[in-house]
């Protein structure tokens, strides 16, 4: 399969060209919008070609991968939808709910694949979780907390911490995750949101810190905490049912690691899980759904969902009000 880079970023330098790669891929150019940046961008990565035209990006290839900061995502699958490419997007796909379902729908219509880059469902870690809990070990689940309050690193703060327009803040790069972890092992929808949010030290403009209550359609009551500030916290999920536990550390990261423990009455054990690459599974699976095999591991509803998860917790935030989800009819 033949792909273009929308965005010479850095989630596509350290993750994705190499799951591209893995997958059997072919990176036949990729855009940025300085010429210079593009160049020295194809020639670092080894791709064929850096433009600045997104015409050009699009000539002669079979899919994309967008991962521009979150403004440019919806007219940029917009273009390549219309091209006929399959389209593989970075979370948020978009600003809004709105947007995010155009795009989604768009790709419908056109009868192209879309994927949104929820890479933490792709994780051994998170398989594992899925299975102990769809196969009843944990019996029904009364609550789960996610907790991803992480330190951001320098070369990742830019626009996340002080941009609203590029969609900034911590909500929009961190709780749109959570929602799909939660999505993910519940395989159910949130359904309304408490919320609070903070600027503690990196946000200007923007949150750097929230922490939120769901209610779930099972009754199931969820509890999350993003942040870009905090070092030593560690990051994890704990899932609570009437018959056992899970409990799971540094599992809300990018590589293949973490410690999962299965808590039961009389006793704990630790699980067992797969090591690979998280991107590359994702890739893989977006890959095979182009060829007509399968779908991928988080489709573009998935995508809507996730968002619609995170701008309810925007708008309990800032409103202090009991919101409701809205999924736009999805
Ligand atoms: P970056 O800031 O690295 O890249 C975003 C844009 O910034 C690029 O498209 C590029 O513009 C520009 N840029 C990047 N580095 C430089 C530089 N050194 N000098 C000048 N311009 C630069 O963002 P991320 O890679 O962190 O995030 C991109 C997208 O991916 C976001 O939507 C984010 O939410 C998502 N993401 C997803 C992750 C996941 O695991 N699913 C993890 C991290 C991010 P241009 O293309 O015009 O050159």
């Amino acid at each position: 399969m033949r792909w273009g880079l929308i965005g010479a970023s850095t989630i596509a330098a350290e993750h994705v060209i190499g799951a591209i790669r893995t997958s059997g891929g072919h990176i036949a150019s990729v855009l940025s919008a300085d010429p210079d940046r593009a160049r020295s961008y194809a020639a670092q990565h080894g791709i064929d070609q850096g433009v600045t035209d997104l015409d050009a990006a699009l000539d002669g290839v079979d899919a994309v991968y967008i991962s521009t900061t979150n403004e440019k995502h919806l007219p940029q699958a917009m273009a390549a939808i219309d091209a006929g490419k399959h389209v593989l997007c970075e979370k948020p796909l978009a600003m809004t709910v709105a947007d995010a379902i155009t795009m989604v729908t768009a790709a419908q219509e056109k009868g192209v694949t879309f994927g949104t880059n929820h890479h933490l469902r792709n994780a051994g870690t998170h398989l594992a979780i899925r299975e102990l809990i769809a196969s009843d070990r944990i019996g029904k689940v009364l609550s789960m907390r996610v907790f991803h309050a992480v330190h951001l690193p320098p070369h990742l703060q830019g626009w996340r911490i002080d941009n609203p327009g590029a969609g900034g803040g911590v909500i929009p790069d961190i709780t749109v995750h959570d929602a799909d972890t939660v999505r993910f092992h519940l395989g159910e929808d949130p359904l309304d949101v408490v919320a609070m949010k903070t600027a503690s030290g990196l946000g200007q403009g923007v949150e750097d810190s929230a922490m939120s209550v769901w209610s779930m359609p099972s009754g199931a009551m969820i509890h999350t905490h993003e942040s870009f500030t905090h070092r030593f916290a560690g990051s994890g999920v704990e899932v609570h049912g009437t018959e056992g536990s899970i409990v799971a550390r540094n599992v809300m990261t990018q590589q293949p690691v973490g410690e999962i423990t299965l808590r039961f009455d009389g006793g704990e054990q630790a699980v067992e899980y797969s090591d690979h690459s998280l991107y590359a599974r994702a890739v893989g699976l977006f890959s095979k759904a182009c060829a007509g095999d399968g779908r991928p591991s988080a489709d573009g509803v998935d995508g809507v969902k996730s968002l619609a998860v995170a701008a309810a917790v925007t708008k309990a935030a800032k409103t202090g009000q009991r919101t409701a989800v809205d999924y736009g009819g999805l």
